[in-house]
């Protein structure tokens, strides 16, 4: 009874920024739970390669070119992944960018641009998903995924700090007022992964060290460690859950 709680088959969800590193990861989990995905990201080919690992799986991948920052793209984005899988059931809010500068130096380009794809992006997503799925009574699942920083302050790093304490503060004010509806809307929070997003401070052999030493569990995540908690959440298994931020961070944010 409690394993199948865990279980996602029949289930359609959308992850944005799936074409790498963590929302493919966590595209390829959903499929493993039973879920058919559509993925989303700026380019439709680079996403080819997380699309078949969803198959492999056994569930359906479609692909769609969606850039979460567009102004007016998130119903067009929605209605697309419906149209091809059918009405959805989970929204995974993964897509995000980040560049380290010191605070006196960021000017309106840069703070608009993270801003835009992290937090605004986010909330329009979340809206046009939650319309979906208020208006077909359909019980929804959102998750977002924030970040250490929607918990700590990250020196040089104050429009990604602010854009995941305010994804954070979202995901709180949604839960509030979509519950009643039957969306529930959660968080996780991944500590530090090697990705893409940020390979240029892992080339950084001091920094690495440092940070190792901070992380109880004494390892860098890997992209699959988010999976289990992801599963969870967007799942049965967590339907009295919502509002909640859950940290996968080897115990880092538990220390000091
Ligand atoms: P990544 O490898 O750079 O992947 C980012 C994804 O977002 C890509 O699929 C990218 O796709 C997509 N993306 C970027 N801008 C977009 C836009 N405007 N519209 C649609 N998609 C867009 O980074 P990652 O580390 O996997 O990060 C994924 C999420 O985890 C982010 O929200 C990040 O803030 C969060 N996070 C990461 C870590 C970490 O340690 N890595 C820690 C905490 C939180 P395209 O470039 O193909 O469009």
């Amino acid at each position: 009874m409690i394993a199948s709680s865990f279980n996602l088959a029949g289930r359609r969800a959308l992850v944005s920024g799936a074409s790498r590193g963590i929302g493919a990861a966590l595209a390829v989990a959903l499929a493993e739970a039973g879920a058919d995905v559509a993925l989303t990201a700026r380019g439709r080919s680079a996403l080819d390669a997380a699309a078949a690992a969803v198959r492999a799986a056994g569930r359906r991948a479609e692909t769609l070119e969606h850039d979460v920052s567009a102004a007016g793209a998130a119903e067009t984005a929605i209605a697309a992944a419906e149209a091809a899988l059918g009405p959805l059931d989970i929204l995974i809010n993964n897509a995000g960018v980040e560049e380290v500068r010191p605070s006196l130096d960021v000017d309106e380009a840069l703070w608009d641009r993270i801003v835009d794809v992290n937090l605004r992006g986010a909330f329009f997503l979340a809206q046009a998903a939650a319309r979906s799925m208020i208006a077909g009574g359909r019980r929804g699942a959102i998750l977002n995924v924030c970040s250490l920083t929607s918990f700590v302050g990250v020196p040089t790093a104050a429009p990604y700090t602010a854009s995941k304490s305010g994804l954070l503060g979202l995901t709180r004010a949604l839960s509030a007022e979509w519950a009643p509806q039957g969306v529930r809307v959660n968080g996780i929070a991944p500590g530090y992964f090697r990705t893409a997003l940020t390979e240029p401070f892992y080339a950084d052999a001091d920094w690495s060290a440092a940070m190792l030493d901070r992380i109880p569990m004494g390892r860098f995540g890997a992209v699959e460690d988010l999976g289990g908690a992801a599963v969870f959440l967007c799942s049965d298994a967590a339907a009295y859950v919502t509002g909640q931020c859950l940290g996968v961070d080897g115990g880092y944010l538990a220390s000091i």
